[in-house]
């Protein structure tokens, strides 16, 4: 009875990739104080990169409601041109 056992399957069980999960919380929710106002350059400009775009949610930390909230802050204060569309590399 030649059974042989081919192709075993080693799969390296219990070896949790190591993710962290940082517990990011909303700006906004956590601070009812903190308005999302377009005029407020200094708060919207923090939710923009360098390059004047806005930082998604995921990397802010922002729910899916101040997100939008704010995504529009970013285009009124975009359209009276308190923010850039994005910084111009003209070379
Ligand atoms: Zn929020």
């Amino acid at each position: 009875m030649a059974y042989h056992r081919g192709g075993d399957s080693n799969r390296s069980k219990g070896r949790y990739r190591r993710t962290y999960h940082r517990r990011k919380v909303c700006k906004f929710c956590a601070d009812s104080s903190l308005g999302i106002d377009y005029k407020d350059v200094k708060i919207i400009r923090y939710f923009t990169t360098e390059r004047g775009k806005i930082t998604p949610s995921r990397i802010s930390g922002n729910c899916a409601k101040h997100q939008r909230m704010l995504a529009v802050a970013i285009k009124r204060a975009r359209n009276i041109a308190l923010l850039p569309y994005t910084t111009s590399t003209v070379k």
